[in-house]
């Protein structure tokens, strides 16, 4: 995974280093914890989150479970792998669903994030588990967002809900709603809504989404951010929870060069899981997110 390859490289120096020294005084663990430190904050991790991180681990690497490891470099390298599956959410999550079908999933996020193709990619995912799921073009902000989403539908092999000229156009809500009730006269089990997002965040597209979300009761509100977004990941995080309050957050791009620092970050600056990592502008490259799998990945 192009994302990690840059932080990858440096905490795998460190251990290289660290593995070099046989029992570990204070001052070579206060070493490691500082260029692991500068390693996270370089790859654009939240401050926050850095320190919090750096702190567990160091009072960790300083206690007896490292005085009294047969090979203490090693329980360092297993102590920062626990911390890192920790902030990247501890369990694997799964999507949730509904008890009474239709399970209804909203999406969210910025334009541009990757929400439009996130929903083509989780509608073939569950097309091939034997669901029947309906997307909805509740993005009626970018002119052709509806008809992008029609062309990913078809590329699925999904249905759309769109909104019919003269009926709803220009009301996003109505446009969910309807597709919602539509999913439940045309029996179909998921309903995938794909909502407005803007450039930035902005109190009107919060309103918007907010008010989809009241109307439409989703089991999931699913959170797209691009792994891209570096530094800005944190307060757009934070917006869209204060905003709508999503249960899960997708990661797109990460197959990207990003430095990695959103995907670090926003589980645990959110206290919400990452659900799906979208790895690929094609409709197979979604993954379900692992936060063991992702630390052994940035670790080996
Ligand atoms: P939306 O505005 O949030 O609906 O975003 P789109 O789904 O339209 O995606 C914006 C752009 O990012 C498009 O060019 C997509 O092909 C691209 N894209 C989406 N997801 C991924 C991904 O996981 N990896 C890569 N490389 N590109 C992606």
């Amino acid at each position: 995974m192009a994302t990690f390859g840059t932080l990858s490289d440096r905490l795998t120096d460190t251990f290289r280093n660290l593995r070099k020294k046989g029992q570990l005084s204070p001052a070579d663990v206060d070493a490691t914890v500082r260029e692991i430190r500068r390693a996270l904050l370089d790859a654009d991790v939240a401050l926050s989150v850095v320190k919090d991180f750096a702190a567990t681990v160091r009072e960790r690497a300083l206690g007896d479970e490292v005085n009294r490891a047969l090979n203490p470099a090693q329980q360092v390298v297993q102590i920062v792998n626990e911390e890192l599956v920790a902030i990247l959410g501890g369990q694997q999550r799964r999507l949730q669903f509904a008890k009474t079908a239709p399970t209804v999933i909203m999406l969210a996020g910025l334009q541009g994030s990757g929400k439009t193709t996130f929903a083509g990619k989780l509608a073939k995912q569950l097309e091939k588990e034997g669901h029947t799921p309906l997307l909805v073009a509740a993005d009626l902000q970018r002119p052709n967002a509806v008809g992008q989403l029609q062309v990913v539908a078809e590329r699925a092999g999904a249905a759309v809900y769109a909104p019919e000229p003269g009926n709803g156009v220009g009301d996003p809500v109505r446009v969910a709603r309807d597709g919602v009730e539509h999913a439940r006269r045309q029996q179909h089990d998921v309903v995938i809504i794909d909502t407005a997002g803007r450039l930035g965040v902005d109190a009107e597209l919060m309103k918007q989404a907010s008010d989809i979300r009241r109307v439409t009761d989703p089991d999931e509100v699913l959170f797209v951010i691009d792994a891209m977004i570096g530094q800005d990941a944190v307060n757009t995080a934070k917006a869209f929870q204060e905003g709508v309050d999503f249960t899960g957050v997708v990661l797109s791009k990460l197959d990207g060069d990003a430095r990695g620092g959103a995907a670090l970050s926003v589980a645990s600056v959110t206290g919400r899981p990452i659900i799906y990592a979208s790895t690929g502008e094609g409709l197979d490259d979604l993954e379900a997110f692992h936060p063991d799998r992702m630390a052994s990945r940035i670790l080996d």
